[in-house]
Parts: C-alpha cells; sequence; structure tokens
C-alpha cells in the first residue's frame, strides 16, 4: 500500500515541523521571562539591611521584595541606573545606582549606601547639578570678610531660597563646604583725594575718590562626577584702603567695609558667582544678574552707580532652578 505509506511519512513530517515550531516557541518565551536580580542594601555603617522603593530610570517595571528587582529581560539591556528610595529614621533617603553588567548575569549582588558617591537626589536633571539640599556653604575666613560682606553673602543665599520658593536651599558650616567661600582684597586699588584749589581769594576744597577696574568676583566648580556637581569655590574681592586702612592717618569710615563699594546693598556679584556654581553662564543681556559686568567695577567710583544695581534674578533662571530641583519622581 504506497499511497498509505507515503500518506503516513508525510503526519510524521508534519508532527515533526510542529514539535520543532513549539519547542522553539518554548525557548523563545523562556528568555523573554523577566529576570531576578537580588540586591542586598547595606548602610554603610551599621550594615543594616534596608528596604524601599525601587524606580529604574525609563523603565517602567520595578519593585524591590526583599530584596529584589524584577526586570523585564528585553528591558535589561537598557538598564543602566536605578533608584532606590528608602525610609530610614524618617527621613527620606535616595540613592541612585549604576547597573554593572556583570551584575546583571549574576544572581545577587551586595550594595553599600555610601553617602558619597551614590546619592544624587536630583538624578533625572541632564545637565551639571548639585546632588543634595541644603548645599553647604563654609566662609574660609570670616574675619577677612567682616561683618557687611557676611551679611551681603546670607542676603544672596536667602534670596536664591526665597525667589525658588524654597526649592534651593542652603546652609552654613564652619568646615568643608560644597562651596567653599574665600574673601581676598585688591591692595591699593582706593585713592581718597583731597586738593585745594586757590580761585582769586576763595580756595576751594576737592575731594575724589577713585578706584581702579578689578574683578569683584570669581567663581569656580572645582570637584565633578559626571554631571554631577560635588564642590565648587567662590572668590570675593574687597578693595584694601576703601575702608580697612587709615588715609594720611585718618581713618576715612572704619565702619565701612572693602566690599561695600558698587554693591549698593544688594548682593549682585554674590548671587551671580553663586548662580555660576550652579552652571550658569554669562548672558549678553545687560538687564541679566548673569551680565558679566555684575562681577566687574569700572575705572571709576560714580554716585549714581547704585542706580545700575540689577538687584533681580532672571527669571527664567529662577524657574528653571525651581523645575530642577523640585524633586520629581516620574512614576509611570
Ligand atoms: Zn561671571
Amino acid at each position: 500500500m504506497p499511497i498509505k505509506k507515503k500518506r503516513d511519512r508525510v503526519w510524521i513530517i508534519i508532527l515533526t515541523a510542529l514539535m520543532i515550531f513549539f519547542i522553539l516557541i518554548l525557548i523563545f518565551l523562556l528568555g523573554l521571562k523577566e529576570k531576578e536580580i537580588k540586591f542586598t542594601f547595606l548602610l554603610n555603617e551599621s550594615r543594616e539591611p534596608i528596604e524601599g522603593e525601587v524606580f529604574i530610570k525609563d523603565i517602567s517595571v520595578g519593585t524591590l521584595d526583599n530584596g529584589s528587582i524584577l526586570i523585564k529581560k528585553e528591558k535589561l539591556k537598557e538598564v543602566t541606573e536605578f533608584l532606590l528610595i528608602v525610609t530610614y529614621q524618617n527621613e527620606k533617603l535616595k540613592f541612585l545606582f549604576n547597573l554593572n553588567p556583570e551584575d546583571l548575569q549574576s544572581d545577587s549582588s551586595n550594595f553599600v549606601l555610601s553617602q558619597n558617591q551614590l546619592i544624587d537626589k536630583y538624578w533625572y536633571i541632564n545637565g551639571p547639578h548639585w546632588t543634595h539640599m541644603p548645599i553647604t556653604y563654609n566662609i574660609v575666613n570670616k574675619k577677612e570678610c567682616g561683618e557687611y560682606e557676611r551679611n551681603i553673602i546670607l542676603l544672596a543665599f536667602n534670596e536664591l531660597h526665597k525667589d525658588t520658593e524654597g526649592t534651593v536651599s542652603f546652609r552654613e558650616v564652619n568646615e568643608s563646604g560644597d562651596i567653599e567661600i574665600n574673601c581676598s582684597f585688591v591692595e591699593n586699588c582706593y585713592f581718597y583725594e583731597i586738593s585745594v584749589d586757590a580761585m582769586g581769594s576763595f580756595y576751594k576744597i576737592i575731594t575724589r575718590e577713585r578706584i581702579c577696574a578689578h574683578t569683584l568676583g570669581l567663581a569656580q566648580i572645582t570637584e565633578y562626577e559626571g554631571n554631577k556637581i560635588l564642590k565648587a569655590k567662590i572668590e570675593l574681592f574687597g578693595l584694601t584702603g576703601f575702608s580697612e586702612k587709615s588715609d594720611n592717618g585718618r581713618v576715612y569710615d572704619a565702619k565701612k567695609s572693602g566690599f561695600e563699594i558698587s554693591d549698593c546693598g544688594y548682593p549682585d556679584t554674590e548671587i551671580h558667582e553663586i548662580l555660576h556654581v550652579f552652571g550658569y553662564d554669562h548672558r549678553n543681556n545687560p538687564d541679566s544678574i548673569m551680565n558679566p559686568t555684575a562681577e566687574l567695577i569700572g575705572a571709576l567710583y560714580k554716585e549714581d552707580l547704585c542706580k545700575s544695581a540689577i538687584s533681580s534674578i532672571d527669571l527664567d533662571i529662577v524657574e528653571d532652578l525651581i523645575q530642577n530641583y523640585k524633586e520629581i519622581i516620574p512614576r509611570i
């Protein structure tokens, strides 16, 4: 019966093909299975394990259950970092981790939460950014800065805090701040001249104040890690001789500080420098606090200098700061 035999062979081929097809589907489905990666999160000092929520950047899946994270396998390649949120001693701590390819292969990994390297509260900001609030600042040489300038610095930080509705905050520390502030003095820059002009039988006393052109402030981000700003330095320049030194043995004005000139009581220069250490650059707009003139002084001291004081922070910078540092955690 050759026809029947032929039919049987056809069936065998069809069944074998179906079996191979199903085996292939099974292999494919197994391949798609979510991969579980086990992590133990330990606190740096106490080494106690902690638990919390996990947010994986750009990826919708992410749960932390007894120290393990489930990530869909097809998404695995895209995972480079994840955010762990834990409540510890009534404070919500956020830690940003990098995910190494080696971690993905092993079943279990230990992560130690180190304050310095892992915290980035503002991990979602693409540009250069600070990693925590409040940002600490340390006035290195308080005595040299003097009371006047210390108040102006405080005013600058308060202004930024107030304008950003508290989003950006600062705290003064007595050593090793995120921002180190130093006061320097420009020597032989201030001249107070008195001359007497004879006009017939009258004499006219002419007083004149003269100041050389110089920088009022300098700012520098001194330590980066990727786009994370870790440390910065601000140098503020006052004038020696404007107040601290006597003029021909006569103290010109003991109450004035070498910093008092040109700022008109408004912390233009100080805010300008602080915004530099947030990554903001100079602007051409003369009304902008980031105009380079905010940190320079002209060749001559003018009586009406206060009229050109800027006295407000650019609205778009304020909005940018609020937008960036308001702590949005994208939940999907
Ligand atoms: Zn500048």
